[in-house]
């Protein structure tokens, strides 16, 4: 596989075209912003946790039976992808109230609910990625109802695994972001990554965060968070 010119570089990732035009590469970078980039930052090692950990969950989830963009790992840092169309939809589970939920509906962050939420951004750094609802989506043409469907029964069995997954490894699954694209034949997939960086991840016993929280309210330890978490990843996977 040849890597060729690169065509989008994004705050955590490159990508690259192949000679094979329906893959693309995608390389996993250090750097780290938040609040829509406000806040810059560079996490060491990141790139290579995120790359790892995004391979192997999407591998366990394609298992069962989620569709996903992974294809094959190439280097610490890079991995052959299908190339897709991203929705332009942020898509967050939730499980325990946290971050903006908590902020946005004046409660305290570690409330369980008794079913997970869903909710939609608009995928626009230029509007700070308002929130909307699937009726919103609809009328923007980011997605159709079909889509909409599809999308919410997908993320709410990656759910249900990843939950199931990080409760082995003492973690609690508090909430999480996923991006869906389109294969040029309509088919929707899951995309993007699903690491520290876009979930928020705690110590069931202790509850402290092991996730990009960190470096967002600069609590210190960001690297020996990731690298905790990693490890706990790695002593569980198969
Ligand atoms: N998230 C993300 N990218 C974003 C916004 C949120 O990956 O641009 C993730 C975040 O890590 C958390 C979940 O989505 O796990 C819910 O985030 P929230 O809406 O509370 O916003 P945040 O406080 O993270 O900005």
């Amino acid at each position: 596989m040849e890597k060729r010119d690169m065509i989008y570089e994004g705050k955590a990732k490159k990508v690259f075209n192949t000679d094979d035009p329906e893959l693309v590469i995608v390389y996993y970078k250090d750097d780290a912003t938040a609040f829509n980039g406000a806040k810059k930052g560079v996490i060491t090692g990141k790139g290579v946790i995120n790359n790892q950990m995004t391979n192997r969950l999407m591998a366990m989830l394609e298992k069962d039976g989620i569709p996903t963009q992974y294809v094959k790992e190439l280097s610490e840092r890079e991995t052959l992808v299908k190339k897709v169309d991203i929705v332009p939809l942020e898509v967050i589970i939730r499980n325990i109230s946290a971050g903006h939920f908590a902020s946005r509906y004046g409660v305290e962050e570690g409330i369980a609910f008794e079913s997970p939420t869903i909710e939609f951004s608009y995928k626009c750094d230029a509007l700070d990625d308002p929130l909307l609802n699937a009726y919103h989506a609809i009328a923007l043409k980011l997605a159709t109802r079909e889509e909409i469907e599809e999308i919410k029964k997908y993320a709410f069995a990656i759910n249900e695994k990843l939950k199931a997954f990080w409760k082995e490894c003492g973690v609690i699954l508090v909430d999480f972001k996923l991006e869906f694209g389109k294969l040029p034949d309509g088919k929707i997939i899951l995309a993007d990554e699903i690491s520290p960086d876009t979930c928020r991840l705690w110590d069931e016993k202790t509850r402290e965060k092991l996730d990009k929280d960190r470096f967002r309210r600069d609590m210190g330890g960001v690297e020996d968070a990731y690298a905790e978490i990693m490890r706990r990843f790695m002593a569980r996977e198969v």
